[in-house]
């Protein structure tokens, strides 16, 4: 199994790049944030309790998460590899990964950052907003956030890959081949 976390600030095209390495290499997807809006679309109890959370820009607890994502890891064990989208957005949600990567004989191999200024995420989100109707995207102020969030908490997995040697930045800025051939690369 091939593992890939793919990695970046809210806008940077992780789903985007995901879909497109999915149809080259035959990955399995599981974006968390995809998973958050089909259990709040079908109201479910996690719908329920991630809601708040997701709608003011927040993390979902480690917990609910963590317990998510496993659940669609171990149920889809018969694929060529993952690619993580969205997942880990902490270091405990990483420190549960590996966890679970181990106990199943398989770990992840890489992390490919995709590296986005501010400026440009905002501006992509707000075109986003348009297009798919994410209230989380249409807000400014969750936004931004949105993206304190990810510096705080989410940037230290960067770091939490590379002590491994794992973590590589890829720039974020270009068309959707040119950022696609350098993640390519990459792998
Ligand atoms: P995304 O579509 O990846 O931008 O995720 C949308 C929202 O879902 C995020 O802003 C978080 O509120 C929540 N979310 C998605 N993935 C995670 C995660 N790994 N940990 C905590 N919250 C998450």
């Amino acid at each position: 199994m091939v593992n890939l976390i793919l990695f970046g600030p809210p806008g940077s095209g992780k789903g985007t790049q995901a879909k497109m390495l999915v149809e080259k290499y035959n990955f399995f997807h599981i974006s968390t944030g995809d998973m958050f809006r089909y259990e709040m679309k079908n109201d479910t109890p996690l719908g329920k309790k991630a809601k708040e959370y997701i709608a003011a820009g927040n993390l979902v607890p480690d917990s609910l998460t963590i317990a998510m994502l496993k659940k669609q890891v171990v149920a889809n064990q018969d694929v060529y590899g993952f690619i993580f989208d969205g997942f880990p957005r902490t270091t405990p949600q990483a420190d549960a990964l590996d966890i679970l990567m181990n106990s199943l004989g398989n770990s992840v191999n890489k992390l490919i950052a995709l590296d986005v200024n501010d400026q440009e995420i905002i501006d992509r989100l707000q075109g986003r907003a348009k297009i798919e109707g994410r209230a989380d995207d249409a807000n400014v102020e969750t936004v931004k956030n949105r993206i304190e969030v990810y510096k705080q908490n989410t940037t230290p997995v960067f770091d939490y890959y590379e002590n491994f040697d794992k973590s590589v930045k890829v720039d974020g800025i270009g068309s959707l081949d040119e950022v696609f051939e350098r993640i390519c690369n990459e792998l």
